[in-house]
Order: structure tokens, then C-alpha cells, then sequence
């Protein structure tokens, strides 16, 4: 389990590395143009099923596979500005959502209305395959947008608060059964996994007041906390019923 981070620095890392050769199928412009033309392609696959998983394996897309929050990971580590953590933002997230789907989807009725379009499609391979000039450039404007995003704001600050799909992951994971857990009796309350959390969750915070089940749907189930304790009071594990799990908690400290 100490080794988690370094499996998933490796997976952010290589994702990273292949992005112009699949970014068809990781894209958020290549979901747009999905909706727009009206297919089931495997952008739309791959991130509904992140999507769809979240509430069991929390927000694995946004901590072990997107290009755009490794890139802010990697940048974030030099950045010029220390921006307290903060809670996300809900009402931009909801606009960002309303834009996304709305643009797309009216769009799509427009080319109903004029025969266009023949219903939903199943079409996993419907978006051309190569890396023309229009997808290069939407590449390279993301790319640049999470470095100063990285640079100049705090860590994954705008994956807090930005992101469409990083909204629909996190409500998700706000019923996750793999979390963080502190296992209170080990902890010295350092806060060193705080400090090296790559969101800057408080984790502290649900140390003290959540028995250290670190339920935020914020959390990338990356394992950086895990690494940084040296304690060894920290592990990412499934828990079934948060409810239980805190209620024996408190049971057995007044026992
Ligand atoms: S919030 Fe969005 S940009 Fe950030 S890692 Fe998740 S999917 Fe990527
Ligand atoms: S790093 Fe370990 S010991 Fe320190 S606060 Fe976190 S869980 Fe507790
Ligand atoms: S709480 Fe731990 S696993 Fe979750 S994002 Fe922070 S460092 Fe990663």
C-alpha cells in the first residue's frame, strides 16, 4: 500500500506522455462534438464510466488518468502563489455543467430539427482518429491552461472549481467506499499528509471531528498521504458503511 503513489505518479505520468496519440478518447472538446453529432463514442464510454464508478472507487479519473490534473500536480509544485484551501465553489460548478451540456445538446436538436441526425448512434469510433490541426490546438490550449492553472492558483484549484467533469466525479465520490483512513491511535496529528496532499484537503480536520475517515469528494485516491506518514497510521481502504465504521470508532474509545 506505500508504494500506491508511486503506482499512480507512474499512471499520471504515462497518460500524460500518450495524450496526443489518445486524446480522442480522454478529451472533454471530443464529448462536446459527441453530443453534438449525436454518437456513443468512447469518450463518452470511458468517462461515463469513470462517472459510474466513482461512487465505489471515488475520483480514480481525475487522480490516476486526466493529463489536465497532472499537469496542475506538476506545476503546482512551483507555484508562484499559496492560495489557502477552500471549499469548491458548487455554483460554478453547476454553471459549468449547465454550458457544457446545454451548448451540446442544443446543438444536436438544431441538427434534429433539420434531419441531420438519426437519433442516438452507438459510434465508439465516430470522431476521427487523427490529431488534425483543430484537436492539436484544443490540446495545446488545455495544456497551457493547466500550467498557469498550476502556476498561479492553489493545488487542483481549479479542478475544485472549474471542471464539468470534475463536478459529475466528485458527486460521485461524495458517497465513495474507498477512502482515506486514519487510524487515530497511530497519528500524532503532524499533518505532514495534509501538507503533501495533492488537493491540500484538510485532513486534519476529519482526524479530529470524522474518526480519520477522510470523506471528501475531493480526495484523487492517489496515495500521497499514505507515502508522507511516517507513522504508518494512514491507509486507503474500503469502507462499507461510513456510519458503522465511525459509530465503532466512538465505541471503542469509551469502552
Ligand atoms: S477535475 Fe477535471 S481537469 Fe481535474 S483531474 Fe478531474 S477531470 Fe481532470
Ligand atoms: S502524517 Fe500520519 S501521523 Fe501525521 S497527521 Fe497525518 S496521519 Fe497523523
Ligand atoms: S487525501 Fe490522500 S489520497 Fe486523497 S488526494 Fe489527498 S493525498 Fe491523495
Amino acid at each position: 500500500m506505500k508504494k500506491l503513489y508511486t503506482y499512480n505518479f507512474i499512471s499520471r505520468i504515462l497518460f500524460l506522455l500518450l495524450v496526443p496519440t489518445i486524446f480522442r478518447a480522454l478529451g472533454f472538446a471530443f464529448i462536446w462534438h459527441s453530443i453534438f453529432f449525436g454518437a456513443i463514442t468512447i469518450v463518452v464510454i470511458i468517462w461515463g464510466t469513470i462517472i459510474l464508478i466513482s461512487p465505489l472507487l471515488g475520483r480514480v479519473g481525475c487522480g490516476w488518468i486526466c493529463f489536465m490534473g497532472t499537469i496542475q500536480d506538476l506545476t503546482s509544485t512551483v507555484s508562484l502563489f499559496k492560495i489557502k484551501w477552500n471549499k469548491p465553489k458548487r455554483w460554478i460548478r453547476v454553471l459549468n455543467i449547465l454550458i457544457f451540456f446545454t451548448t451540446a445538446f442544443i446543438f444536436l436538436f438544431i441538427r434534429f430539427d433539420k434531419g441531420l441526425v438519426k437519433g442516438i448512434e452507438f459510434a465508439p469510433w465516430f470522431l476521427d482518429m487523427d490529431f488534425n490541426a483543430h484537436y492539436k490546438h484544443v490540446w495545446i490550449y488545455d495544456t497551457f491552461g493547466a500550467v498557469l492553472l498550476g502556476l498561479l492558483l492553489e493545488r487542483r484549484w481549479a479542478c475544485r472549481n472549474l471542471c464539468f467533469m470534475g463536478a459529475l466525479c466528485a458527486a460521485g465520490a461524495s458517497y465513495s467506499r474507498l477512502i482515506p483512513v486514519v487510524d487515530k491511535s497511530k497519528c500524532n496529528n503532524c499533518g505532514k499528509c495534509e501538507a503533501d496532499c495533492l488537493v491540500r484537503i484538510p485532513i486534519k480536520e476529519y482526524i479530529a471531528n470524522n474518526q480519520g475517515l477522510v470523506t471528501s469528494s475531493e480526495c484523487l485516491v492517489c496515495g500521497k498521504c499514505v507515502e508522507s506518514c511516517n507513522k504508518k497510521a494512514l491507509k486507503i481502504k474500503f469502507v462499507w458503511n461510513r456510519k458503522n465504521y465511525i459509530q465503532e470508532s466512538i465505541d471503542k474509545i469509551t469502552l
